[in-house]
């Protein structure tokens, strides 16, 4: 089979050679005569695999002791929940930024558990932006401040971190967790399911800090109770053992790659690229303003929306898969995680040339 790259939003592309170790190991993990998928997960062949998974991942982030890190199951989406009820803490409302789907998402579920102050509004119009912190109506007895910092299906994404004085800062990362270095000593927490940039779908990182756990609502199920986890070590029940074990072997190839400081030059180089070939011609457009366009996430439409099933068709021929945009948006997208080689982002590039000198 030829080489062929795999823009996918999520579940998305893994290193090739993190897929070629787990090939290598499938049938007998390290002489051990098992699958890390046969073991048990109390046995002390997985103890040591998820606990060498969590220094690597706190290594990579350069996650402080102040904060704990979990690996659950329920996705993001079972996040939009458990962070109400865990950090309400007997708080009557918390504050929201909406930027786009996994905002308003975020904030259908938290309504269920509290009011939700929405501090601002963004990520619509032509081109799509981000109000200003300046002008976000705070709320200073609001829990915590959630938002957004990359909008997945729009590609709207936060190149800085809101200012928080007390208020607990939240953040789904999950489309942009590892795609650079963070200062996690702002955030109160941070939550990613793993499908974008960590490993394979099932695992759901969260890093909270320790002074925010213990608080959970009376009716909070024990496996989001991240008091209940933590003391488990995220072992309360059987966790994704597998998916867990494959993102530990993407923390290792991360470092190898020379860590989130390098990586992150990679990813930006990446979609600058991306970014200069779309600007570049009048066939192809991106619908974001340029102070926050996402490193991750790069949707696209041409000139004539009727050309779009020609182009996926042709695209799909010449070994670039997955590039259909979110249904809401329409035209294509292109997802630049780690994992994506620059060899693919440069093969798009010169795929698109050649189809605007086709049809343009
Ligand atoms: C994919 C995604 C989600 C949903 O994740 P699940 O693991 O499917 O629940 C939530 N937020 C963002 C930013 C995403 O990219």
């Amino acid at each position: 089979m030829s080489r062929t790259y795999n823009f996918s939003a999520g579940p998305a592309v893994l290193p090739e050679a993190v897929l070629r170790q787990a090939q290598e190991s499938m049938l007998d993990w390290q002489g051990c005569g098992l699958s890390v998928m046969e073991m048990s997960h109390r046995g002390k062949e997985f103890v040591a695999i998820a606990a060498q998974a969590e220094q690597d991942l706190r290594d990579l982030l350069g996650v402080p002791e102040s904060h704990r890190i979990l690996f659950l199951q329920g996705g993001a989406t079972g996040q939009f929940a458990a962070i109400p009820m865990n950090l309400l803490a007997g708080r009557a409302r918390a504050d929201y930024v909406d930027t786009g789907n996994w905002s308003k998402k975020a904030i259908a579920e938290a309504k269920s558990y509290c009011a939700v102050n929405v501090v601002a509004t963004g990520g619509s119009g032509d081109p799509m932006s981000i109000p200003p912190q300046a002008n976000w109506s705070l709320d200073p007895e609001a829990a915590y401040l959630h938002y957004t910092p990359n909008e997945t299906i729009s590609g709207v994404e936060f190149h800085w971190v809101p200012q928080v004085d007390e208020v607990p800062l939240v953040a789904d990362m999950s489309s942009t967790l590892l795609s650079r270095p963070i200062d996690v000593d702002r955030f109160g927490l941070i939550y990613a399911g793993a499908q974008k940039n960590i490993g394979p779908a099932g695992l759901t990182v969260v890093i909270v800090r320790e002074d925010l756990i213990g608080k959970a609502m009376p009716a909070t199920p024990a496996v989001w109770d991240y008091r209940r986890q933590g003391e488990a070590d995220s072992m309360l029940n059987t966790p994704p053992t597998y998916a867990w074990y494959i993102a530990g072997l993407v923390f290792q190839w991360l470092k190898r790659q020379g860590g989130l400081e390098a990586i992150a030059q990679v990813n930006k180089r990446k979609a600058d690229k991306l970014y200069a070939a779309i600007d570049g011609s009048d066939f192809y457009r991106n619908p974001v303003h340029p102070t926050c366009r996402s490193w991750m996430n790069v949707p696209f439409v041409m000139a004539e929306e009727k050309l779009d099933e020609r182009f996926l068709t042709d695209a799909k021929a010449a070994g670039l898969i997955a590039l259909k945009g979110h249904r809401s948006v329409g035209g294509m997208r292109a997802s630049l995680y780690n994992a994506m080689p620059e060899a693919g982002v440069d093969a798009l590039i010169a795929f698109m040339r050649d189809f605007e000198q086709r049809y343009g």
